[in-house]
């Protein structure tokens, strides 16, 4: 299936929640689902169906998770072989799949606005782990591992004002980040409460499980 190029604020009215795909935006009155709160579509506030079959919420959920981490169909459902070949749920491993993706570690940690700007940070090298160059968005990153801005790459616009950036910064209790090292450390990995966004990953699995 080929890249929606599409706006994204449709997406979160088709999903009917915030999927923070606008950075900044996302968080003041002119988010799309503050001002019309309905599928994006001719019927207008009346084209959401009240009563959903089990397969229709399964795809929504599905959907929802691809569109919140930013990926691709084939992307997803690799996250989703590699979970479910792992020990213990697969819904719990499969969220920390994709919580655990450099990328979303970069937006977590406040350093990119949103994930698909995180996703082009770390694919143009500004990052490393453990001092090692990666620039693989899929990279997932484990406990005690270091991620630090590259020094060449601190001077960068992108990266200007990060100390006043993050006091505002919410930055989830698995991670903690340091402005003197410009580095961050994976604490722990993930757990359900670490999730910026509800999602109910047992749905997801039954979705691929038909
Ligand atoms: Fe648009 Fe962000 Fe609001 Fe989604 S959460 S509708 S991307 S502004």
């Amino acid at each position: 299936m080929s890249k929606y190029l599409g706006p994204k604020c449709k997406l979160c009215r088709r999903e009917g929640e915030k999927l923070m795909l606008k950075g900044e935006r996302c968080k003041t009155a002119k988010c799309a689902i503050v001002k019309k709160n309905y599928p994006p579509g001719v019927h207008g506030p009346k084209g959401r169906a009240t009563r959903q079959s089990g397969y229709n919420l399964q795809l929504r959920e599905k959907q929802k998770a691809k569109r919140i981490y930013n990926l691709q169909e084939k992307q997803f459902k690799l996250s989703f072989n590699r979970a479910i070949k792992q020990k213990g749920d697969a819904g719990e491993n499969l969220l920390k799949i994709l919580e655990t993706r450099l990328d979303n570690v970069i937006y977590r940690l406040g350093l990119a606005a949103s994930r698909a700007q995180a996703r082009s940070l770390v694919a143009h090298g500004h990052f490393k782990v453990n001092d090692k160059k990666v620039d693989i968005p899929s990279y997932n990153v484990a406990t005690g591992d270091i991620i630090k801005i590259k020094p060449a790459s601190q001077r960068n616009r992108q990266f200007a004002s990060l100390a006043e950036k993050l006091k505002t910064m919410e930055i989830p209790s698995w991670l903690n980040f340091e402005i003197k090292g410009y580095s961050a450390k994976v604490l722990h990995l993930p757990s359900r409460e670490n999730f910026e966004l509800k999602i109910n990953a047992p749905v997801i699995v039954e979705f691929y499980s038909r």
